[in-house]
Parts: structure tokens; sequence; C-alpha cells
């Protein structure tokens, strides 16, 4: 088993990518801290422990800084670790730029480039301590490539891979990898809810979005957990500040 002995903590683990992520890391022996805003986080807890496995469930805001500190807290009180951190939570936003209120812009923002910052900045001196650690962010392959209408959710994430490559000159010297997950399309509730919101015809969009795939089809939340895990592993011990592409081939197809 790839985490034995691990503990991770998933943002956002409630739904998507997140839980299927929480699911994998606890048949590879990793104990779970399912983080979510929402109540949900709790329905990936129970999956959890139907296939056996040990996980708990932590609802927080990642935006809010103490909400994220007194997790933390929590987290070290009871397991007394945290050697993965995957920054995964994240919002969508969709409109051209000058779409784009300002309300939409700042939220997109907090979300998913201060709900990379809080919980890395609260778990990073426990690591530091250690001297060891695994960090993902939650990146997206709209990073390197133009989509139409995604302004604030690309700049976004953007951001967060050069963040990544940030943190991971500052904490090479601790012992603590950093790597950014850049996924293409992944069928999730996120995507589903983008497509019904976001298009006259969703099942025509999703058409659309299909034939850009190299792949034919879409991925599934599964394809980046496996990718979430070999990043979180040792087997990925020599991959440092690096995007990781789980993407059917679309950025460089
Ligand atoms: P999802 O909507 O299924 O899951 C996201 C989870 O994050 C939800 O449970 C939500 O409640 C939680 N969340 C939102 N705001 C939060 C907050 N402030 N604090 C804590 N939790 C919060 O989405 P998903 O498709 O699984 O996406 C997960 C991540 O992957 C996101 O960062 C997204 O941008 C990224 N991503 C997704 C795709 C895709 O195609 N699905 C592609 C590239 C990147």
């Amino acid at each position: 088993m790839r985490l034995q002995n691990k503990v991770a903590l998933i943002t956002g683990a409630g739904s998507g990518i997140g839980k299927s992520t929480a699911l994998l890391f606890t048949r590879e022996g990793a104990k779970v801290i399912v983080n979510d805003v929402a109540e949900h986080g709790a329905e990936t807890v129970a999956a959890i422990r139907r296939q056996g496995g040990e996980a708990i469930f932590v609802r927080a805001d990642v935006t809010r800084a103490s909400e994220v500190e007194d997790m933390v807290q929590q987290v070290l009180a009871q397991y007394g670790q945290i050697d993965v951190l995957f920054n995964n939570a994240g919002i969508s936003g969709v409109g051209a730029l000058h779409e784009t209120s300002e309300e939409q812009w700042d939220r997109v923002v907090n979300v998913n480039i201060k709900g990379v910052f809080l919980p890395s900045k609260y778990v990073i001196p426990h690591m530091m301590e250690r001297k060891q650690g695994a960090i993902i962010n939650m990146s997206s392959c709209i990073a390197e490539i133009g989509l139409m209408r995604r302004a604030v959710y690309s700049a976004t994430k953007g951001a967060v891979l050069a963040l990544t490559k940030s943190m991971q000159v500052d904490y090479a010297p601790y012992n603590i990898r950093v790597n950014a997950l850049l996924p293409g399309t992944i069928l999730t509730p996120f995507v589903e809810n983008y497509l019904r919101t976001s298009y006259d015809n969703p099942e025509e969009a999703l058409h659309t979005i299909r034939q850009r795939q190299l792949s034919g089809d879409l991925g599934r939340p599964e394809d980046a957990a496996k990718a979430a895990l070999f990043l979180a592993s040792d087997e990925s011990k020599f991959m440092m500040g690096s995007p990781l592409y789980v993407d059917g081939g679309v950025t460089f197809g």
C-alpha cells in the first residue's frame, strides 16, 4: 500500500475529484481528513468507512483563516501528523472578462487561490518541523490553454501553477515536495453544473468538449485521483514543482 501510515488532508473532498481521491487514498492505507465547506463531506466519510477505511470529516471554509487554523490544530491533536495536503477545493467561474462581475471575480479568486494559500500556510510549519511532506495543488489544463468565457477561472488556475513553483523553491530544503495537478475536463458535479448553467444545449456542449479530447471522452474522477495518488506517494519523489497533466490530450494534442 502506497500511503501506509500516512495522514492526508484533502480540501473539497465532499464531491468529485476530492471525494474519489479520499476513497483511493484510504484504500492505499492513509488516514484521510475529508474537508469541505458543505455537509456532504460526511457522505464521503461514510463511503470510506463502508469500504473499511479510516477518515474524519472536518467542515471548514478554506477561505477563512480561523476555520482553517482550527482544522489543522484539530487534525494534529487527533493524528499528530499531516504527511499529504491536497489543495483541491475550487469553484468555477463562467464568462469573458467584461461579463465578469467584481463579486464573481473576488469569489473565484478567493476560493481558488486563497483556498490554496491558507491550508498551506497552516500545514507547512508542521511539515517543516518534520522535514517531510507532499503538497498537491489543484490547477487545471486551462492554465496552459485558452478556453472561451473562462476568464477569472483560468487566471486563478494559472496563479496556482505559478504559486506551486514558488512554494517548491522555498520548501525543497525541508524535504517538502509541491506539485500541481492539471486535469482536463473530468465529469464531476462541477462540470455538470457548468454545462447546465452556461449553455442552452448542455448535451451539444458536452459533445463538443468530447470531440476536443484526443481520448474521445471526458475523464472520470478516478483518473485524476490516481494522478493525485502518484504525487502523494514516494513513487513521485523525483517530481518537484512539476505540473502533471491528466487531460485526455487536450493540452498538447
Ligand atoms: P466539485 O464541485 O465536484 O467538488 C468541489 C468541492 O469543493 C465541493 O464539494 C465544494 O463544496 C468544495 N468547496 C467549494 N468551496 C469550498 C470552500 N470555500 N472550502 C472548502 N470546500 C469548498 O468539483 P471537482 O470537479 O471535483 O473539482 C475539484 C477541483 O478540481 C477544483 O479545484 C476544480 O477547479 C479542479 N478542476 C476540475 C476539473 C473538472 O473538469 N472537473 C478540471 C480541472 C480542474
